[in-house]
């Protein structure tokens, strides 16, 4: 008899305890960590202030109207039509709100509904490296056989390996799994990079699901100039072979909301519709009305503007901390997050370090390891950096800042 399917789940997720018993996610126990020593969490990635005041009057009122029942299976219409005239507007994409347009319990159901409608046994899910921690455990779920290709630190900040990424296509890849901006390394990739994914993935005849969550998070670089985020549906005769998840938590703030989409050619979103309806079948009614608005309205999208600048403050301000106690910082050019290398302070293991960073100092983060596979080279590379958010109040940020200084001293 085989082993039951979450076993998989818990190994692929690097979740199985020695006894064989699930253990509870790195995120879990820092944020215990955190509670029980009075630490600054700088681990889970959530904003402690929410999105702006309009957006949560449309769902109050929304409840108060009675959207309180079933919406229709693939979201409400007001809501299709908004992410289709999004992605019009911004990117060029052009959509059928009907046909290529799916509303999904966040981008977590986005993807598990797509992995699990396009690949199965014998098919391999081709990720990047380090990669967020989800996808691990929903291709195991699928059945389908995880392979990855690196991410690797430069000066430049974290880029693609494009031999290693040539090298990891084999004739079984099904599905290519991109996430742009990038979490946890907060790399957004260039028209370049997109460009040799997309050559692998038409000459391998694969198709490419990207997690676009933070495309509206992208920071700027030393010049001052933001990084442009690029859609990799945009690029020559991807749209046909491009599933693109998104989702309002990030972008607007209300990450407890959970309203996300993918978005693609029809015929692909009737397969993974066909899953999702029987993951949640539909989710957050009164929700759906308040991030139709959201999309369309000027007042909110100059929100989101100051948001990603004040979060290029807040990551020089964190970045500048990690530098001054003694790591070693990859610049982030988006996301709610910056890794850091543990190396440079006599640390080359970043799980101990992170059990260690609470009786240290005070402040918890989370390893990079969570985001790898146990023992691949990535992992190796990477085992003594720790991911930290700066997706904080600036107070909060100044007191981690304060107290990581004691690490260095
Ligand atoms: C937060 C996050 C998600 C989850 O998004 P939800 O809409 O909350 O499900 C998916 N992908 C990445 C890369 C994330 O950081």
């Amino acid at each position: 008899m085989s082993a039951p399917r979450w076993v998989d789940v818990a190994r692929a997720a690097n979740l199985l305890g020695a006894d064989g018993t699930p253990r509870a996610t790195v995120f879990a126990e820092m944020s215990a960590l955190a509670a029980a020593t009075g630490s600054v969490n700088l681990g889970q990635g959530f904003p402690d202030v929410d999105g702006p005041e309009s957006v949560a009057r449309v769902a109050a009122d929304s409840i108060r109207a009675g959207v309180n029942q079933y919406p229709p299976g693939p979201g409400i219409p007001e809501l299709r039509h908004a992410i289709a005239a999004h992605q019009a507007r911004r990117y060029g994409l052009s959509l059928d709100p009907d046909s290529q347009v799916l509303v999904t319990a966040g981008a977590t159901e986005a993807m598990a509904a797509t992995v699990l409608a396009l690949a199965g046994p014998g098919d391999e899910v081709l990720t990047l490296e380090p990669f967020y921690d989800a996808y691990a455990a929903v291709i195991a779920l699928a059945g389908a056989t995880h392979t990855t290709a690196p991410l690797r630190a430069t000066p430049d900040g974290f880029r693609l390996d494009e031999d290693a990424l040539a090298a990891a296509f084999t004739s079984r890849t099904r599905l290519v799994v991109i996430n742009t901006p990038h979490n946890p390394t907060g790399a957004v990739l260039t028209r370049d990079e997109l460009g040799l994914v997309a050559r692998l993935a038409q000459q391998h005849d694969a198709l490419v699901v990207t997690d676009e969550v933070y495309e509206h998070l992208t920071l700027p670089g030393p010049d001052g100039v933001r990084a442009t985020h690029v859609p990799i549906a945009t690029l020559p005769g991807m749209a046909q072979r491009t599933l693109t998840i998104s989702s309002a938590g990030k972008t607007f703030s209300f990450t407890g909301w959970k309203i996300g989409w993918v978005s693609g050619p029809a015929e692909l979103l009737d397969a993974v519709r066909t899953v999702k309806q029987f993951l949640t079948y539909v989710n957050g009614a009164p929700f759906q009305p308040a991030v139709a608005f959201a999309l369309q309205d000027e007042g909110v999208a100059a929100w989101v503007d100051e948001l990603a600048a004040s979060l290029a403050r807040r990551r020089d301000l964190l970045s500048d901390g990690l530098r001054a106690a003694g790591f070693a910082v990859a610049r982030p050019q988006g996301t709610y997050f910056v890794v850091a290398d543990a190396a440079p302070l006599g640390y080359d293991d970043g799980v101990a370090l992170c059990r260690d960073l609470p009786r240290l100092c005070g402040v918890v983060g989370v390893p990079v390891s969570a985001f790898t596979r146990p023992g691949s080279p990535t992992d190796e590379a990477l085992r003594s950096w720790v991911r930290f958010t700066f997706v904080k109040r600036d107070d909060v940020l100044a007191e981690a800042v304060g107290r990581l200084a004691r690490l260095g001293a």
